[in-house]
């Protein structure tokens, strides 16, 4: 294979990633002198930069796949390597060894699989992330322990689909959302809403017995679902029901306290859903005031039974670390009410503020990055004194001191579409305003993906357009 220097064309956003996670400005990159260049079978990268310099090298990925699956995995090699030759330079010059140290990707359990693909051992794998990528001990470690529960999950494949349900409408709208959803208001885009959307999941439904495919497990998030009507939901979860029955794993998110009444419990519990989803973000009411998410940790507290007397055995909370103005002991507090609660799963988020969000534009000050890295410690210490284990992970940009989303949950109760998702290995068919449609070409390496648009009006309209575009991606099967 040779190197072909325009697979570097787009390189300039990972390398500015890579700049991130040392704190170091964009136009440290300009004073850099950079190149890559092949020799004796391998590809090397040097970056010099005021009497600094790295130099790293990869061997060229042999070739073996077809001319296109070649040059992807050469491309890969290539950026990679470039990447990881600027983390080693800011390091030198910085001192700072960030905890996912060159990794700025969003699924780093893949490098995992990646190593186990290759006759390694769970131990040698870990290891191997740790000397490549120069992840710390711990977060190796949390690899590891993630990939061994994935691995007990009934195995994906091209002969399952997910399905997702997006219902965009929430109370108000949390500071640091970065969704399309948008506030329920006076709720008049509802009823159109529904109609939009029963009309399209009866219209893709069919693809997936069309294609062979059987259904793995079903997610209606948003958006706060409950923000429907008891009414809307019965109507809405029995005609999904109709339309996706045997499902492994049935999920509504019913993310706001504020949203919740026996009433909507039970129309969801009596539809048959196992799994729900009731998410304080922070047990400090001073916080929750500051996200805009209008509710108490009171609601929250009153919630959760009011939800264990319908019925649900599978409650799921999700928390927030490095929230605006909170202190280690405010972490503390929302943790002690997670041990209260018990939930069966535990989602511990780090805060990554996206640049449409309220808190970016109003430049909202941070916990410090130390504060950060503690308070997911500590959500890792107490999800295992709640005997729950680590089984999914994923990192995104802006992360609050460069750390990550943990889902930690009871032995036999690792949600399976949060693993599908996060790990990209089964095919989605989504349904509602901003969903995408994601058929994955394991051989290739790569994903179709068939967006929905985001806009609530705009998908009114063109419902039709959206379930068309599932069956442009789906079809020839
Ligand atoms: S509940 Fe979720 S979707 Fe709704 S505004 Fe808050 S973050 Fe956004």
């Amino acid at each position: 294979m040779t190197l072909k220097q325009e697979w570097l064309n787009t390189i300039e956003p990972d390398l500015k990633n890579v700049l991130r996670l040392f704190s170091l400005p964009d136009d440290f990159l300009s004073g850099c002198a950079w190149r890559l260049w092949e020799e004796e079978g391998a590809f090397f990268c040097r970056f010099e930069r005021e009497g600094e310099a790295a130099c790293l090298s990869a061997p060229v990925p042999a070739e073996g796949g077809d001319a296109r699956t070649d040059e992807l995995h050469g491309r890969r090699a290539a950026r990679r390597l470039c990447r990881q030759t600027l983390y080693r330079l800011c390091r030198q010059v910085t001192g700072i060894h960030p905890p996912w140290g060159s990794l700025t990707g969003i699924r780093p359990t893949r490098l995992i699989y990646e190593q186990l693909e290759q006759g390694r051992t769970l131990e040698e794998a870990g290891a191997a992330v740790q000397a490549v990528f120069d992840v710390t001990a711990a977060k190796a470690e949390l690899l590891c322990d993630l990939a061994r529960v994935q691995m007990l999950l009934p195995p994906p494949g091209d002969e399952w689909m997910d399905i997702y349900i997006g219902i965009p409408f929430c109370p108000t709208r949390c500071a640091y959302c970065s969704f399309s959803s948008g506030e329920i208001g006076d709720g008049r885009l509802v009823e159109p809403y529904l109609d939009a959307l029963r009309n399209e999941l009866r219209a893709a439904a069919p693809l997936i017995a069309a294609t062979g495919r059987r259904l793995r497990a079903l997610y209606m998030g948003g958006g706060t679902p409950t923000s429907l009507s008891a009414e809307q939901l019965r109507r809405l979860l029995g005609e999904v029901m109709t339309l996706f029955p045997g499902a492994a794993e049935y999920t509504v998110e019913a993310g706001r306290p504020d949203s919740l009444t026996p009433e909507k419990l039970r129309a969801i519990r009596d539809a048959g859903v196992g799994r729900i989803s009731i998410n304080p973000q922070s047990m400090v009411d001073r916080t929750l005031q500051v996200i805009g998410r209008a509710h108490t940790a009171a609601q929250v507290e009153e919630a959760y039974p009011m939800a264990r007397q319908v019925g649900f055995r599978h409650i799921n909370m999700d928390v927030i670390a490095g929230l605006p103005g909170e202190t280690l002991a405010d972490f503390r507090q929302t943790m002690e009410a997670a041990k209260r609660l018990r939930p069966e799963s535990l989602t511990v988020h780090t805060l990554a503020i996206k640049r449409s969000t309220r808190l970016h534009l109003e430049n909202t000050p941070l916990p410090p990055a130390q504060t950060a890295a503690a308070m997911t410690e500590m959500g890792r210490e107490t999800a295992k004194e709640m005997g729950l284990e680590p089984y999914y992970l994923y990192r995104q940009k802006y992360m609050a001191g460069n750390q990550e989303n943990v889902g930690y949950a009871l032995p036999g109760h690792a949600c399976l579409y949060n693993v599908d998702i996060m790990e990209e290995t089964t095919h989605i068919l989504a349904f509602g305003a901003g969903g995408i449609s994601k058929r994955i070409y394991p051989e290739e390496g790569r994903i179709g993906r068939a967006p929905n648009v985001s806009n609530i009006e705009l998908y009114i309209a063109r419902w039709k357009e959206m379930a068309e575009r599932k069956e442009a991606l789906f079809g020839g099967d």
